[in-house]
Order: C-alpha cells, then structure tokens, then sequence
C-alpha cells in the first residue's frame, strides 16, 4: 500500500477512500483469525494423527532397525567368511635352512594338519629306530616319541596319550599331527604355521656360548604334560627297548621263544656232547647271502638268523655270509682225525698231533656246532675264517646288534681262561634274546651266565 502520511488538507482521504481502507484491515483481520484458526487446527489434526499412528511408527522404527542390522550382521558374515576362507594351497614346510613342498590334501586330513616325523628327525638328529608300522624318535634315554601305524595314541617317554589324528607309519614317512608335536616338545624347537601362505616353519633354537659368536642348539625334550596320560610309564613295551631297523614281527617268536632253555646248553672242553647228540629241529638257512651252501641251524635260530641278516642288510651290510653253522659229531670226527693223521704222517706221535691240531680245532663231541646253534661269518673280502673279521662293518653291527636277535659273541677276547677257546669274533651263539641280552649288557660270557642262573 502507498505510504500517505497526511500533512495538508489537501492530503486528506475521501469518505469513499477512508471506508476503503478500513474494509481492507478488517480482511485482514479476518483472514489472520481464520488463519490462527486453520493452523491451529491443523496442529490438532496432526497431534492427533501422531497421538493414533505412535504405535505404527514405532513399529516401522523397530522394522527399519532390524533391517538394519540384518544387513550389518549379513556383510560382516559375509567379510568374515571371505577372511576365513580356507587356504587350499600346498604346504611348504620349512626345516631349519631345508624346505618341501606338500600338497594340501596329503597333509590335510579332517581339518588337521600332518607333518613327517620321519623328516623332522632327520632335520633335528634324532634317532629313528623301530619298523615299518611302528617307529620310535629318540634324542636320549629320558626323551623319545613313538608313533603305531593307525594308531590315534602315541607314547611320550614311557606314557601314552592321545595323538589327536591317525598316525601314518610307513618305512618312508610318519604323519602326525602338527598340533601334538607343538605340545609334545619342549623349547629346543621353535614352531611356526602361517595359515595365509600355507606355510609351517620348524626350527631349532639355539643358545649363545660363553664367547656369544658360537651359537649351539637348544637340547629337545619331549614332554606329556599337556596331554592326559592314558597308560602310565609303568607300562614298558618291552619290545622297543631293543630298538631294531627292521619289522621283526614275523621273527619275533623265534628271537624270543618261549622256550628260551632249551637253547641255553652249554658244549665246551668240560661238557662235552654225546656221540649220539643231534637236534631234531634241524631248517635249512633260507637266508644266506653270497653262500650257495647248504646249512643248518635249530628252527628257532636259523629264523632269528634270517632277521639278523635281514637287518644287517638294510643297515648297508651286504657282503657276510655264513661260512659254517650246525656240524655233526660223524662229521667234526672226520675233521679232527683228518687233521691228525696230517700232523701223524709228518712224523708227529698221536698226542704231540692232538695237542697240535687242539689248537684250532675242537674234539669231537666239544664243538659247539654241534649244538645246532652256533655260525661262524665271513665277509666276500675274506679268504680265510681268522680275525680279520673283526676288522669289518659287519662285525661293529654285530658288536651293537646280535643280541637283539638272540645271538652273542661266544668266545670273547677277554674269556678265553672261561671259555677256553681263544679270541673267535667270527662265532656266534643262538641263546634267545633275553639271555643274549643280560649276557650283552653285563659283560659276561656264557659259561658265567650260566653259573649265575
Ligand atoms: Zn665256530
């Protein structure tokens, strides 16, 4: 509106203009209090509208939010899942400075993860003994594993506890799990699984010396604490304290027969055997490498014979063989005359001959091959049975091994006024394993043996 401020007469409003201007404020008017009336209106329509629909709002809120959430809950699944997402490559397990490679599948099995035992001892020096199915890894006396083919136990020095999976023992490996192993061993290895590259690190940890530049590996010990020990250390396996390099399953019974006394008699310058003496259970030797002679022993000795050789053999022993086993009476009778009338017909009486030939031969009837359970061994590189033999790989297995398989040294360089038989490391005498181990282990020779027991 025009902005009129009267000032003279001439600025005065008409009637007609004056009523005018006054109908407009009243429309004014008017149209404010209708519209404070609408808005206020409206304002109660909308309370009320609120007031009835609160409970559907608050519905829809709670919807929204749940929606919401479901939606977070699902992307975090979903990240979660793309994070755990199993790594299926192959292994590369990493041994001090050597590494190989496994593929997934051959090393995962039921979602554990298996390691070569076999290759881990070679890694760390331990020491493997034991057979195809069944293996020990040793780094001393207080401080061994021993692991069954199939089995889901092991043994930790003596107590056996379960192995968390099924070892796999063969001649060539020994899976077990990697769990047990991080559990089983004390600080002398330092383990190490990375998930995302698949890889499994095993090292030894070593200690400073005194001069810090020379650094020396940890010593390892095994230990079952972690572990619920199901059989105690009271139950030794006999078998494993002998420690052999081949399956002696098949042997077993013939090595350690359960009539261990029949094969303890004693033949020797005292205690001579009859004429008539011959064993019944005479076997040919099936095994007996670069020999093509025929020769016997008593059953039970040819076959502990046969694992001995067999032992040998895998331990790299190739050139032995047996070069005399069971000799009868008739037969050490026609030897020993033999060589008397030798000396006799170089002009030597009957006793100076005997006394001669008593030497290096025995009298018919002391000769402790006719027991059926002695041999004497040579090597290819031999031409004569004397005590070169013991200058051979097959004579330091012997040394080390034969009692395992029954067997022992008879006639030893320090027991000759016992035995009375000069030095013969050539000869070996079936007594059974158990004997043959005391008598090992206890320095003695039969003779003493036998007085003891
Ligand atoms: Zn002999």
């Amino acid at each position: 509106m025009k902005k009129n401020k009267p000032q003279s007469t001439q600025d005065m409003l008409t009637e007609e203009e004056l009523r005018m201007i006054k109908k407009s404020v009243d429309s004014d008017r008017e149209q404010r209090r209708r519209l404070a009336h609408y808005d206020n209106s409206d304002k109660a329509k909308l309370v009320r509208y609120v007031k009835k629909n609160r409970i559907f709002a608050v519905v829809c809120v709670i919807l929204i939010a749940c929606v919401i959430v479901t939606l977070c809950l699902c992307a975090a699944f979903v990240i979660k899942k793309m994070a755990n997402r199993e790594n299926k490559d192959d292994f590369t397990i990493i041994l001090g400075d050597d590494s190989y490679t496994a593929k997934y599948k051959d090393i995962m099995r039921d979602g554990i993860l298996y390691v070569d035992m076999r290759r881990i001892a070679e890694y760390t020096g331990l020491t493997v003994t034991g057979s195809a199915t069944s293996v020990k890894f040793t780094y001393d006396d207080d401080n061994y594993l021993r692991f069954e083919n199939g089995s889901d136990e092991a043994v930790i020095n003596g107590n056996m506890v379960e192995l968390g999976g099924t070892a796999t023992v063969t001649a060539r490996i020994c899976e077990i799990p990697y769990d047990f192993l991080t559990k089983a061993v004390g600080d002398g290895l330092k383990f190490t699984l990375d998930r995302t590259t698949n890889t499994v690190k095993i090292q030894r940890r070593m200690y400073a010396t005194e001069d810090d530049d020379v650094f020396i590996p940890k010593e390892i010990h095994f230990y079952s604490d972690a572990f619920t020990v199901l059989m105690g250390i009271t139950q030794v396996d006999d078998d494993y304290k002998y420690e052999y390099s081949i399956d002696v399953s098949a042997f077993l019974s013939s090595i350690d027969p359960d009539n261990a006394e029949d094969y303890l008699i004693l033949a020797n310058k005292q205690n001579p055997l009859g004429a008539d003496y011959t064993p019944t259970d005479l076997k040919s030797l099936e095994i007996n490498p670069n020999s093509s002679r025929e020769m016997n022993l008593r059953s039970d000795a040819a076959t502990a014979l046969s694992a001995m050789i067999l032992a040998m053999r895998a331990d790299g022993i190739t050139d032995v063989f047996v070069t005399s086993a069971y000799r009868s009476y008739s037969y050490q009778e026609k030897l020993f005359e033999g060589y008397i009338a030798d000396r006799m017909e170089s002009g030597m009486t009957r006793e100076e001959a005997e006394a001669a030939v008593l030497e290096f031969s025995a009298r018919p009837g002391t000769s402790e091959h006719q027991t059926g359970l002695c041999l004497d061994f040579m090597t290819t590189q031999m031409s004569d049975l004397d005590e070169s033999f013991e200058e051979t790989a097959a004579f330091r297995w012997l040394s080390a091994n034969a009692h395992k398989y029954g067997f022992i040294l008879r006639y030893p360089s320090d027991k000759v006024s016992t035995t009375g038989y000069k030095y013969e490391p050539w000869h070996y005498r079936f007594v059974g394993r158990n004997a043959a181990t005391e008598i090992y282990e206890s320095g003695i020779c039969l003779e003493e043996y036998l007085e003891l027991n």
